[in-house]
């Protein structure tokens, strides 16, 4: 009864996923888990019926099947973890299991004993899988996957204790068998809902990343800026910190397009976002606002400080070396500073920034202005 109620449950996984996946790209390993549940529903019910048929070839086809699952979904977890390559030595590992299933079944392996083999490399199985999800150093690792890995720990140790004892031929107490039983359904739920939110938790932090990121520089697209530098200016209002706002434009960008041609253009881009955020730190908020135009917020910095890394920025940006078709090219950068006011939000204090960068054109580039006080309104 105990298989035909798992081996249903993994088959009712597996087609939920099959319909999943028509609709949807798979994340790494996904497709591969799904195998691996239907391997493993069909050998379930292989299970609950084989000892009724009494059928010895059965028995084989059974052992075949536990090691193609567990195989499959070995291989799921390297996948989505990126370790592609760990698939070269699963196969040798699981033919060679193989061998050993087919051997001990044609010698007459009792049933039980196949159970009891299954379930103690399963144990191990789920045990080291728990360990390397819980690992600290595994990049990361979200408290969802700390908490399938815990499961997974738990369970696979209940579940090897229990074979290993089976194994010695010592006689298990009843609450033993429903503790593995328990542990081996406990497996089937938590991993089987599990991969399938770790795949989903991936995809949405890619998908954010996706919305939120200029495909060129890697810096915060405009509308993300707006978002985060907003939120910035909300929280040093609340905590009476000052905020500064800088708008930055590469000075006669188009010169360099013209000269060296678009692709240029788009390196020159890529470097200047680099070395911007090189001289920045970590909380300071840098976008591009399109073009050659970019906007950078710094949170807790009053007028000197904002200046002096506004200075550090120009600086950086002029020493900065762009080596196209062996020509040594700089280029150079105009910046509009203001801090923030109480009283105005993000879009008036971008207008201030805008027009002090409008007047570091106009005195010649290359250099910073501040921008006019806020003008208040009566
Ligand atoms: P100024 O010193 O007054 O800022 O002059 P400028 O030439 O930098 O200013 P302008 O705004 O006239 O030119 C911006 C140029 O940036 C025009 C456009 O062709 C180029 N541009 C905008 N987006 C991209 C991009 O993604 N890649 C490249 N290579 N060029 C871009
Ligand atoms: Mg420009
Ligand atoms: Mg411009």
């Amino acid at each position: 009864m105990y298989m035909l109620a798992v081996g249903l449950g993994n088959l009712a996984f597996a087609v939920l996923m099959v319909a999943y996946l028509r609709a949807t790209s798979a994340t790494p390993g996904l497709r591969v888990w799904m195998w691996a549940r239907m391997v493993f529903g069909a050998t379930q019910l292989l299970a609950w019926v084989r000892p009724a048929t009494g059928l010895p070839l059965l028995a084989i086809v059974e052992s075949a099947g536990w090691i193609a699952g567990l195989t499959l979904e070995a291989a799921a977890y390297a996948l989505f973890f990126g370790y592609p390559q760990l698939r070269r030595y699963l196969v040798p590992v699981a033919a060679l299991g193989l061998l050993l299933a087919c051997a001990a079944s044609l010698h007459g392996l009792p049933h039980r004993e196949l159970v009891v083999y299954v379930s103690l490399t399963m144990g191990f199985g789920s045990f080291t899988t728990g360990a390397i999800l819980m690992h600290p150093r595994l990049a990361g690792a979200t408290a969802l996957q700390r908490l399938i890995g815990a499961t997974d720990m738990g369970c696979g140790a209940v579940l090897a204790i229990w074979a290993l004892i089976a194994v010695t031929g010592r006689a298990v107490p009843g609450y033993g068998e429903t503790m593995a039983y328990v542990a081996g359904y406990l497996l089937l739920i938590v991993n089987g809902f599990g991969f399938i939110l770790m795949s989903k938790q991936r995809d949405d932090a890619r998908m954010e990343r996706l919305a939120t990121t200029d495909d060129l520089t890697g810096l915060l697209n405009r509308r993300a800026f707006f978002a985060r530098a907003d939120a910035a200016r909300l929280l040093s209002l609340r905590q009476r910190q000052p905020i500064a706002l800088l708008m930055l434009d590469i000075d006669h960008f188009k010169q360099l397009n013209d000269r060296f041609g678009h692709a240029t253009g788009d390196e020159a881009l890529v470097k200047f976002a680099a070395t911007c955020a090189e001289a920045l730190r970590e909380h300071d908020i840098l976008g591009r606002l399109g073009g050659e135009e970019f906007a950078l917020a710094l949170p807790g910095t009053d007028l000197p400080g904002a200046l002096h890394a506004a200075e550090r920025l120009r600086q950086g940006v002029a020493d900065t070396r762009l080596l196209t078709c062996g020509n040594h090219y700089t280029m150079t950068v105009s910046i509009g500073l203001v801090v923030i006011d109480p009283n105005e939000d993000l879009p008036a204090a971008l207008a201030r920034a805008d027009h002090a960068l409008y007047e570091a054109k106009r005195n010649g580039r290359n250099r910073i202005e501040t921008g006019a006080a806020e003008r208040r309104q009566a």
